[in-house]
């Protein structure tokens, strides 16, 4: 088990995403960003043909507090 994260931090987090595309047949695949991700940075095998996707766009989102 984790050490527990201060419960002080009452603002909306902040999440990034990691958008991978295939240069093939265009399939687009969400996945959460990871350190060392950045654009033109070869991603995982298409799930549509399985040609190897490219990073194409990294953004951020808040989440939503609830509801
Ligand atoms: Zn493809």
């Amino acid at each position: 088990m984790m050490s527990s994260v201060p419960a002080n931090n009452r603002k909306s987090k902040l999440l990034v995403y990691t958008i991978e595309e295939c240069p093939v047949c265009g399939q687009k695949m969400k996945r959460a960003f990871q350190v060392g991700d950045y654009i033109t940075k070869e991603g995982a095998a298409c799930s549509k043909c399985g040609n190897a996707t490219r990073v194409g766009l990294v953004y951020a989102e808040t989440s939503k507090p609830s509801g």
